[in-house]
C-alpha cells in the first residue's frame, strides 16, 4: 500500500460539494480581486485566532515580507531568527534589506533556543522573528521580556502553526503582528497561494493594507512604493469553506501523533518529537531523529512511503548567506538536527493501516541498524 506523504485528494472528496459551490459563486459573481468573499474571509480568520484585523496577501512569504516593512525593518536592520526553518523566513528578510542573524535551536523542540537570543541583540536589531517550526510554539514570554527590554519588535512565522496554542492563546497573536501561509500543503491550505498578517495593531493593519496595494492610500496617489499582493477572491472562497474543520483536522493530527509515539517509542536510537508543557501543537510536521537516516529515506521511499526531511541543510549554510558576518552562525545543534530528522507523514486522513506501514518500516530500519 502507497502511503503518500500528503494526501490532499482524499481531503477534496469529503468537502468537494462545498468547495465547487463556493468557486462557483465567484465565478457567478465575477469578483476575483478583493470584495466580501477576501474580507469576509480575513475577519473569519482574525476571529478564529482572537485578533483584531487580518489582511491577506498572495503568500505566505509576502504576509512576512510585507509584515517586516509594516513594523519598520529598514535595510541594514538586523532581524534575529533561526536557521531551522523553510528559506522564505530568511528570504524575507533579506528582501527589506535587513540581515537575518540565525540563534540556534534547541535539540528537542527544534525551535529558537531562547536563551541564546538576547546574546544576539545589538545596535542594529530591529526586530525578532521567532518560527513555530512544524506546527509548535517557541516558547514566546522569555523572547517578548529580551524584545521589550531592548526595544525590539517581536513577530512571529505562524506558518506551519494555524490553530496552535501557547498558554491557551492562539499562534500569530502573540507578539506584534504574526505570519501565516496558505500553500497548499499547510494545515489550512489554498487551492494555490496565500498568506495573512495577523495584528491586535490597527496603525499596523492599515500600513499593511497600504504597502499591499502599491504604497497607495488614495487609488493613483503613492506616498510610499509598496508591492502588488493580494489572496484571490477564488482562494478565500476556498479557504472559507475549510476553515470551519480546521480545529478536527488539527485533533486528528494529534490522534496520529499519539499512535506514532505509541507504537515507536522505545526503539533504539528513535527520538519522539517533544511537546513543551506551554504549548498545544498542531503538527504541522511529525518529526523523529533516528540513526542512519539517510538509508531510513531510502527504505521508506523504496516502500512507497512518503517521507521527508526538514531541513537538510541550515540557513546559515546555505551559499546566498556565506557572506554574512558569521558572529552568531554557529548553529552546532541546527547541524545535527539536519543530520538525523525524517518527518512521518501526517495528515487527518491518514489511516491506521497506513500508519502501521510506516510503523513497520522503521522498525525494520532500526532492527538493520543493531
Ligand atoms: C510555508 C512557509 C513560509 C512561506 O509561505 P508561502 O505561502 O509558501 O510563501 C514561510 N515560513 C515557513 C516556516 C513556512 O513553512
Amino acid at each position: 500500500m502507497a502511503v503518500p506523504m500528503l494526501d490532499l485528494k482524499a481531503q477534496y472528496a469529503k468537502i468537494k460539494d462545498e468547495v465547487d459551490a463556493a468557486v462557483a459563486e465567484i465565478f457567478n459573481a465575477q469578483q476575483f480581486r478583493g470584495g466580501p468573499v477576501v474580507e469576509g474571509f480575513e475577519a473569519a480568520m482574525a476571529a478564529y485566532l482572537g485578533a483584531d484585523h487580518g489582511i491577506a496577501m498572495a503568500s505566505g512569504t509576502d504576509a512576512l515580507l510585507i509584515m517586516l516593512r509594516a513594523v519598520g525593518v529598514q535595510p541594514g536592520d538586523e532581524v534575529i531568527t533561526t536557521p531551522f526553518t523553510f528559506f522564505a523566513t530568511a528570504g524575507a528578510i533579506v528582501n527589506v534589506g535587513a540581515v537575518p542573524v540565525f540563534v540556534d535551536i534547541e535539540p528537542d523542540t527544534f525551535n529558537l533556543d531562547t536563551g541564546l537570543v538576547e546574546r544576539a541583540i545589538t545596535g542594529k536589531t530591529r526586530a525578532i522573528l521567532p518560527v513555530h517550526v512544524f506546527g509548535q510554539c517557541v516558547d514566546m514570554d522569555p523572547i517578548l521580556e529580551v524584545g521589550r527590554k531592548h526595544g525590539v519588535v517581536v513577530v512571529e512565522d505562524a506558518a506551519q502553526a494555524v490553530g496552535a496554542k501557547y498558554k491557551g492563546r492562539s499562534a500569530c497573536t502573540l507578539g506584534m503582528a504574526g505570519a501565516l501561509s496558505f500553500y497548499p500543503t499547510k494545515n489550512l491550505g489554498a487551492a494555490g497561494e496565500g498568506g495573512m498578517i495577523i495584528t491586535n495593531d490597527a496603525q499596523l493593519a492599515q500600513t499593511a493594507r497600504v504597502l499591499r496595494c502599491h504604497g497607495s492610500v488614495t487609488q493613483y496617489h503613492h506616498d510610499e512604493v509598496g508591492v502588488n499582493s493580494h489572496l484571490h477572491a477564488l482562494q478565500a472562497a476556498v479557504l472559507r469553506v475549510k476553515l470551519p474543520y480546521l480545529d478536527g483536522w488539527n485533533a486528528r493530527r494529534g490522534e496520529v501523533r499519539t499512535y506514532y509515539d505509541e507504537q515507536l517509542g522505545g526503539l533504539p536510537g528513535v527520538v519522539l518529537p517533544t511537546v513543551a508543557d506551554f504549548g498545544d501543537p498542531v503538527w504541522h510536521q511529525y518529526v523523529i531523529r533516528l540513526p542512519r537516516r539517510d538509508e531510513a529515506l531510502t527504505l521508506l521511499q523504496s516502500r512507497g512511503i512518503g517521507c521527508g526531511v526538514f531541513y537538510p541543510k541550515p540557513l546559515h549554510r546555505q551559499k546566498c548567506f556565506a557572506h554574512l558576518d558569521c558572529r552568531h552562525a554557529a548553529c552546532p545543534e541546527a547541524d545535527r538536527a539536519c543530520g538525523e530528522v525524517l518527518a512521518l507523514p501526517v495528515y487527518p486522513e491518514l489511516t491506521t493501516a497506513q500508519q502501521d506501514e510506516v510503523i513497520a518500516a522503521i522498525r525494520d530500519h532500526i532492527r538493520a541498524c543493531a
